[in-house]
C-alpha cells in the first residue's frame, strides 16, 4: 500500500536517513525540521502517517503531538513517535498527548515498516468511515457532535494463563473497563462475539498461541473490528512483527508496566468507540432514507432533525427565531379521484419544485407528509416568513399544473400556516401551532395564508 509520510526530526542526517528506509520501500515522504513545520505540513499536506522525534528545539515532539491531536484537520493522522529514550514514562506522556505509537532510536527499520503498515491499514477503515459519515452529515443525517461520553468506560477481556500477569492488569484496568480474564483461548475466541470493546492477549502464554487466538479473532466475521492488544516477549521481535501484520493493533512489552498499558487500553478503546459511533451513524442513515422518491425533497425525520438543532440554536444564541411554513395542497383528493393517482404524482412532483425555486438556499424544504410540504425557514421572523408564505401560495396559484405528460393543465391551490419558535418551544409545539394555522387557513376558504401567534395570543390573518 503506497501512502504518504512525514518525517519530522531537527536533525538533517535522521531525516535523510529515514527518508532512505521508507523512499525504499516506495512510500511517499515528505519531511519537517521543526514542530511548527510539521503542524503546517500535516494541516495542508495531509499525510497519512506521521514519524515524530520527540526532542526537538522549540515545540518538542509531545507538544507537537498534542496540537497535531487538537487539531479537527490533522487529529484523525496517526503519529508514531521516536524517541531516543526507552522509558516507560515517555510512552505514557507521548500515549496521553494522543500518540499512537513507539519506535526507539536507533530505529529497528523491520520494527519501523510493521508498525507503519499496521497504522497506515486502519487508516484507510477509518478514512472510508469519516468520508461516509462527513457526507450524511452534509446531508443533516448525522448529528454533528460526537458525545465525549461515548468515548469513555468499555469492556476488556484479558486473554492470559498468568494468573499473576492476569490480575495485575485486572486491577490496574478496574473499575473503568470492567475487564474479565479468560485463560482458555477457545473460551475466549467465543467470548469475544459479546463484542467487548478490546481484547488483551498475552502472546507470551505458556499454554495456548496466542498468535492462533488473534487469527481467528481477526477471521470471524463477528469479531474482526474488535482492536486486540498483545503483550509480549521483549526478545519476541519476530513474532511481534507477526502480530502486527496479522492485525493485531498495539503490543505492549513484558513486564507490563501498568501506567503504560491503561494509557494504550485507553487510546485503543476510544478509537473502536470513535470507529462504533461512525458505524452507528451510517447505519441510521441508510435505514432511513433521507430523501422522498417521489419528489428529491429529504422526508420528515430528516427535517425533524434538523428542526430541533436549530430550535435549540436560536434558543440558546438569542437570534431570531425559526419559522415553519406548512403547505397543505387543497382538495387533493379530487385529483385522485378525478385524475386517477399517476396524475396526483406528477402534480406533487411539480408542486415541490415551484415551493424548491422559491426558497432561500438557508431554507429546507420537506415532503411532511402525503400532500403536505414543510418549508423550515432558520432566522426569521413571523413576518418575513408569512411573507415568503403568500409568495408561494402564489407561485402555486399563478400557472396551472401539468398531468398526463403535459397533455393536460390542473388548476392547484394551496393552504398555508405558518408559525416562529418561542424560547420554550419543543418541536411538536412549533408544528402544532403551524398546523393549527393551517386548519384555519382551510376552515376560511382554502387558498390563504394564516399565521398563528405563540404565548397567550390566538390567531391572527396574514
Ligand atoms: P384539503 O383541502 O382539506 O387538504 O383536502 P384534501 O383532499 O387535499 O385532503 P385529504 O387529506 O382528504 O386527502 C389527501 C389525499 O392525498 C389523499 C391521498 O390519497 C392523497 N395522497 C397522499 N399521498 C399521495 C401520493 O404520494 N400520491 C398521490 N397521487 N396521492 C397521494
Ligand atoms: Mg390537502
Ligand atoms: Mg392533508
Amino acid at each position: 500500500m503506497s501512502a504518504r509520510l512525514l518525517v519530522v526530526d531537527d536533525l538533517e542526517p535522521n531525516v535523510r536517513l529515514l527518508r532512505a528506509k521508507l523512499e525504499a520501500e516506495y512510500y511517499e515522504v515528505i519531511t519537517a525540521t521543526s514542530g511548527r513545520e510539521a503542524i503546517e505540513r500535516a494541516r495542508t499536506e495531509q499525510p497519512d502517517l506521521i514519524l515524530l522525534d520527540v526532542m526537538m528545539p522549540g515545540l518538542d515532539g509531545f507538544e507537537t503531538c498534542r496540537r497535531l491531536k487538537d487539531d479537527p484537520k490533522s487529529r484523525h493522522i496517526p503519529v508514531i513517535m521516536v524517541t531516543a529514550l526507552d522509558q516507560s514514562e515517555d510512552r505514557v506522556r507521548g500515549l496521553k498527548a494522543g500518540a499512537d505509537d513507539f519506535l526507539t532510536k536507533p530505529i529497528d527499520d523491520v520494527m519501523l515498516l510493521a508498525r507503519a503498515r499496521s497504522l497506515l491499514r486502519l487508516k484507510v477503515v477509518m478514512d472510508e468511515l469519516r468520508t461516509r459519515e462527513a457526507s450524511g452529515r452534509a446531508s443533516g443525517a448525522i448529528d454533528d457532535d460526537v458525545d465525549d461520553s461515548l468515548l469513555l468506560g468499555g469492556r476488556v477481556l484479558i486473554v492470559d494463563d498468568n494468573d499473576h500477569q492476569a490480575e495485575r492488569v485486572r486491577a490496574s484496568l478496574t473499575p473503568e473497563y470492567r475487564p474479565q480474564i479468560v485463560a482458555d483461548p477457545r473460551k475466549a475466541a467465543e467470548h469475544a462475539r459479546t463484542q467487548p470493546d478490546l481484547i488483551i492477549v498475552n502472546l507470551a502464554a505458556r499454554s495456548f498461541d496466542g498468535l492462533r487466538l488473534c487469527a481467528r479473532v481477526r477471521s470471524d466475521e463477528a469479531t474482526r473490528q474488535i482492536p486486540i492488544l498483545a503483550i509480549i516477549d521483549p526478545d519476541a521481535r519476530e513474532r511481534m512483527v507477526r502480530a502486527m501484520d496479522m492485525g493485531v493493533n498495539d503490543v505492549l512489552p513484558r513486564p507490563v508496566n501498568t501506567q503504560e498499558l491503561s494509557a494504550r487500553v485507553s487510546t485503543q478503546v476510544r478509537k473502536k468507540r470513535y470507529a462504533d459511533f461512525l458505524r452507528g451513524a451510517l447505519d441510521e442513515t441508510l435505514e432511513s432514507a433521507v430523501t422522498d422518491a417521489l419528489t428529491g425533497l429529504n422526508n420528515r425525520r430528516y427535517l425533524d432533525g434538523r428542526l430541533r438543532r436549530l430550535m435549540a440554536r436560536a434558543a440558546q444564541r438569542d437570534e431570531d427565531p425559526v419559522s415553519v411554513l406548512i403547505c397543505d395542497i387543497d382538495h387533493f383528493k379530487a385529483v385522485n379521484d378525478t385524475w386517477g393517482h399517476d396524475a396526483g404524482d406528477e402534480i406533487l412532483r411539480q408542486f415541490a419544485d415551484r415551493l424548491k425555486q422559491n426558497v432561500r438556499a438557508i431554507d429546507l424544504v420537506c415532503r411532511y407528509g402525503g400532500e403536505e410540504f414543510l418549508i423550515v425557514m432558520p432566522e426569521t421572523t413571523l413576518d418575513f416568513a408569512a411573507a415568503a408564505a403568500e409568495r408561494f401560495r402564489r407561485s402555486i396559484d399563478a400557472a396551472p399544473f401539468r398531468i398526463n405528460g403535459g397533455a393536460r393543465t390542473l388548476e392547484v391551490t394551496t393552504s398555508i400556516g405558518v408559525a416562529q419558535s418561542e424560547s420554550r418551544d419543543e418541536l411538536e409545539d412549533l408544528i402544532k401551532r403551524a398546523d393549527s394555522a393551517l386548519y384555519a387557513a382551510k376552515k376560511s376558504g382554502r387558498n390563504r395564508v394564516k399565521v398563528k401567534l405563540g404565548g397567550r395570543s390566538g390567531e391572527a390573518a396574514a
